[in-house]
């Protein structure tokens, strides 16, 4: 997980597809948008292993700047692991309210915390 985040800092797209699931991994990736951000740093909000430690999900935030401006992602991703390598299947991204807890558990409010605008 945070090796393919890692990937994205550097636009290594090559690493990305190769841990990307082939049941949903895209032909190609268009890391265009990605190269002009400057990413900002990431929280691993929680992680789950199911009980056949064969799949499991990773909530994550990541913080970028575009521009003037700051932007987050917060996503929950899954993967499912085959042959001792874990594969990112697909994820669901959601904003979190301004005013709502930070997802990554800080106590604070998001717009305090990861949801900071500078
Ligand atoms: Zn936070």
């Amino acid at each position: 997980m945070r090796s393919r985040y890692s990937a994205y800092t550097v636009n290594n797209g090559h690493y990305l597809l190769k841990t990307w699931h082939p049941a949903t991994r895209p032909a190609s990736l268009d890391l265009s948008q990605t190269e002009q951000c400057k990413w900002l740093g990431l929280a691993i909000c929680s992680t789950r292993e199911d009980a056949d430690k064969a799949s499991g999900i990773v909530e994550f935030i990541a913080r970028y700047s575009a521009g003037n401006t700051v932007a987050v992602i917060h996503e929950t991703s899954r993967f499912i692991k085959e042959e001792g390598r874990w594969y990112y299947v697909d994820g669901t991204i959601s904003q979190p309210s301004q005013n709502s807890a930070c997802p990554c558990h800080s106590g604070k409010k998001f717009k305090r915390c990861c949801g900071k605008q500078a």
